[in-house]
């Protein structure tokens, strides 16, 4: 029989965490058990219901609420039934950012478990979960500490400096929509459907990819660069790029052109203006900041992009960064998985959240630690 934990916080050795994941519109469960602190822990289960958004042209934050509350219960049942576990140790749960009525139904529904059950709730930052999901397969160990990261996904862009699990600094992030946005919206005009435009478009670019090495027929112009009276904004902007496609494909065709080589001509020269300015503020950072970092992550749903991959690659490499650290496509996109081993980190540092907290539509990384509702003991683990 597996040893029992005599006292909480106390932990010892080992414990088994359920993981919840609804900031947005997936509800998501991952049942993570954490055998020994030595090993990355193990995948018990993984569960994920997206909400389809593809007819209605984006995400509706009453369906989602919607989605989420109705399927998160189903999917945690599911995976305790999987798992042959009564209940686990440990809830790691989303508490932002994100969609209030999203991230409430997983997060009450973790509350009131932990009740239940009396075991200890752990409010997973959203972000921190993206960033630190390729530690997993390390144990922790790898990237490490200070490491910087460009997480770029449908809801925030940001370029961050990571000193530690609580320590993060926030070098770049988007003054209007974020990176993903960006992509989905230049797909729709382009006539790409789907739930995940930017996949949908990376899929279609690479059908046709006899028209990637073509002169550039968009001339789209990269937002916030040096000009007169303004010099390295630390700044993203993704917003132009919608208007200035639209105003392109007006001026060369006057409608969308029919020829589906073209429009992956038209997608390609899109996508490489986005992660063109996701690349030069990164660049900017390190120049400015006279940053000596080996490791880079790059994490987020937009992250899975292998054109975005190679380009981040091709262009930190010769400004110093060694190492480059992507998570599997699927853990890119949003899972529970990565709330799990983020909350795994926290707790073994001696976090948990106090029951009486709610979600949060905006939480930044660096008020981490920042936000009520926090309990520190020395180290729940070992
Ligand atoms: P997330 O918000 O992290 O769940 O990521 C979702 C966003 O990532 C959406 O805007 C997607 O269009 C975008 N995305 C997902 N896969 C890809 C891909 N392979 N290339 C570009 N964008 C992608
Ligand atoms: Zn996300």
């Amino acid at each position: 029989m597996r040893p029992r934990l005599a006292r909480y916080p106390k932990l010892v050795r080992n414990y088994r965490v359920l993981a919840i994941e609804s900031s947005c519109d997936d509800a998501c469960v991952t049942l993570l058990d954490r055998k020994s602190t030595q090993a990355p822990p193990t995948i018990v289960f993984e569960g994920k219901k997206t909400l389809d958004s593809a007819q209605v042209g984006g995400i509706q934050p009453n369906q989602a609420a919607t989605h989420n509350r109705k399927q998160m219960p189903g999917l945690v049942k599911d995976a305790l039934k999987h798992a042959e576990w009564d209940k686990p140790d440990v809830i790691c749960a989303t508490r932002g950012p994100g969609m209030i009525g999203s991230l409430g139904a997983g997060y009450q529904l973790a509350q009131g478990l932990c009740i239940a059950w009396n075991v200890p709730l752990v409010g997973v930052n959203h972000m921190l979960g993206h960033m630190l999901m390729c530690r997993l397969q390390y144990n922790g160990t790898k990237p490490q500490f200070p490491f910087l990261s460009v997480l770029v996904s449908g809801g925030h862009t940001m370029c961050v400096l990571s000193k530690s699990v609580t320590d993060h600094q926030v070098l770049v992030e988007t003054s209007d929509i974020a990176a993903g946005d960006a992509l989905d919206k230049c797909g729709r005009i382009l006539g790409i459907r789907g739930n995940m435009i930017g996949k949908e478009m990376e899929r279609f670019i690479q059908e046709h990819n006899n028209q990637c090495g073509l002169p550039d027929l968009l001339h789209i112009s990269e937002p916030l660069k040096n000009q007169a009276g303004r010099k390295d904004v630390m700044q993203y902007s993704f917003a132009s790029f919608e208007t200035q496609l639209g105003r392109k494909i007006q001026q060369l065709y006057g409608e969308l052109p029919q020829d589906d080589d073209l429009i992956a001509r038209l997608a390609y020269e899109s996508q490489m203006a986005v992660f063109r300015h996701i690349i030069t503020k990164v660049k900017l950072a390190i120049r400015k900041y006279d940053l000596d970092i080996k490791d880079f992550v790059c994490a987020g749903g937009v992250g899975s992009n292998l054109t975005l991959r190679k380009m981040l690659k091709d262009e930190l490499g010769p400004v110093g960064i060694e190492e480059f650290y992507f998570v599997e496509p699927k853990y890119c996109t949003d899972n529970a998985t990565m709330i799990g081993w983020a909350g795994i980190e926290l707790f073994e540092q001696g976090y948990t959240t106090e029951l009486d907290t709610t979600v949060i539509r905006k939480w930044a990384l660096p008020d981490l630690l920042k936000l009520y509702g926090w309990k520190k003991d020395n180290g729940s683990c070992i």
